[in-house]
């Protein structure tokens, strides 16, 4: 047996680690400023939570889960979570925040788990950072996502492109589902074996269809079956984003085929990225509180792909902020002693700084410099650590000159870095 990693599953090393790391940092320090806390949730949860919440029907929970027999005597069998709204409704129901204090803003970062076929930019394990609000039913909620997301778009200098629709609420989607119901039916032949299923199980799950795209794009769209006040909440929401200077445009295919999705629903793509560019996807969801035993308390949230975030970012080649780099080489023991003492100085600044291996020669501590990117060699010898100094050679330019010690850091920031 060779012990290779799992198909769809990936070791990340160095610099794309980094770089989906990046895209955290980002989305955490912008929580910071939106007000949105933490919540830190189980991977694995009994399959039950998924079935009732995600539902039967949804290629996720139908085919895409990991589950497994626990040891226990019941033989519960648990889920290796695909997504992370579901756990985050039952922490906050389980925590009794739906009695207590219903309001609450909430960010999760981490692991999802899901069978599918593997390709660029989809894997069965990849990462979400997904935003949830409980208890607001307003438009203004909704919009404030969108500008969130757009916000975190600028911050990484990427363009996406953001679609929204409206799948109404339990008053007015029965007849937008029996319109569709008999749409599908007129057209049955020409359906995708999915959308046979699709029709009676989930018939708004049609209107995802990636094969009937002709078909998707003819059939009768929610927008023109919402009641007053559905209606209202999205012209709401389609007033505040212009006015806030998000650029959308209204996609009556973007459904979200879950039962307890109403009203706004959106997704975001990424103009950087070919294939696989939903990048960030979601919608209001207010009855799934109650369903998963909780009070009749509002939701709505989105998650974003870090994988595709990270991917989008390579492809845009953006310059990432990064911290000036400097190979610290010592030649002999006094002068190493020197050089501990000042590269704790100079990471305290900040800067990236790697102390070289004093038991090479320094043609080779050289070579090693360049090999890490490194903007700046700082060199002492034994004549430098008499003088106080150093050789500080750029790297880039391939010049060289002596410093003073007590200059170094002067010098050295703040200053280039790329
Ligand atoms: P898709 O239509 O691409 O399958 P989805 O509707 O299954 O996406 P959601 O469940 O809404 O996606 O998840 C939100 C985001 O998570 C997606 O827009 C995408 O960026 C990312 N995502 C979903 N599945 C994967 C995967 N298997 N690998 C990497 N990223 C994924
Ligand atoms: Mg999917």
């Amino acid at each position: 047996m060779e012990l290779t990693r799992l198909t769809g599953f990936q070791d990340l090393i160095g610099q794309p680690a980094r770089t989906l790391a990046y895209v955290e940092e980002r989305a955490r320090a912008l929580m910071e400023r939106y007000a949105v806390g933490e919540i830190r949730i189980p991977l694995l949860e009994r399959i039950e939570l998924y079935q009732r919440s995600t539902g039967e029907t949804s290629d996720i929970v139908s085919k895409q889960m990991y589950t497994f027999t626990d040891r226990d005597e019941a033989g519960t069998t648990l889920a290796l979570r695909p997504e992370g709204t579901p756990g985050v409704v039952r922490a906050y129901v389980e925590a009794g925040l739906d009695r207590s204090d219903p309001e609450q803003r909430l960010f999760y970062s981490g692991p999802m788990f899901r069978r599918e076929r593997p390709q660029k930019g989809r894997y069965r394990q990849f990462h979400q950072f997904g935003v949830e609000v409980f208890g607001r039913a307003d438009p203004a909620c909704d919009a404030e996502l969108l500008v969130m997301i757009d916000d975190l778009r600028r911050d990484l200098g990427l363009s996406f492109q953001f679609e929204i629709n409206s799948l109404g609420d339990a008053k007015c989607r029965p007849a937008f589902r029996a319109a569709l119901l008999d749409y599908g039916r007129a057209h049955y032949a020409e359906l995708c074996d999915d959308c046979h299923e699709r029709l009676e199980r989930n018939p708004l799950r049609m209107l995802d269809c990636k094969i009937d795209v002709k078909l998707a794009a003819a059939a009768p769209k929610s927008l023109d079956f919402l009641c007053p006040e559905c209606r209202q909440h999205f012209d709401t929401v389609v007033a505040l984003l212009s006015s806030a200077g998000v650029e959308f445009i209204i996609n009556p295919r973007i459904v979200r085929g879950l039962d307890y999705y109403m009203r706004t629903a959106f997704e975001v793509t990424s103009t950087n990225l070919g294939s696989q560019n939903a990048v960030v996807a979601g919608g209001r969801y207010d009855g799934l509180v109650e369903v998963l035993g909780g009070s009749d308390i509002p939701g709505i949230g989105f998650a974003i792909g870090m994988e595709r975030m990270a991917l989008a970012l390579e492809a845009a080649q953006k310059p990432r902020e990064g911290l000036v780099r400097v190979a610290l080489i010592a030649l002999g023991e006094p002068a190493a002693r020197r050089a501990t003492q000042l590269a704790r100085e100079l990471r305290g600044l900040p800067m990236q700084v790697e102390l070289l291996s004093t038991e090479r020669s320094l043609k080779s501590q050289l070579k090693r410099a360049d090999r890490i990117g490194a903007n700046y060699a700082v060199i002492i010898g034994a004549d430098e650590l008499a003088r106080d100094a150093a050789q500080l050679r750029d790297l880039g330019a391939s010049a060289q000159r002596e410093v003073r010690l007590t200059d170094l850091a002067a010098e050295l920031y703040p200053a280039r870095c790329d």
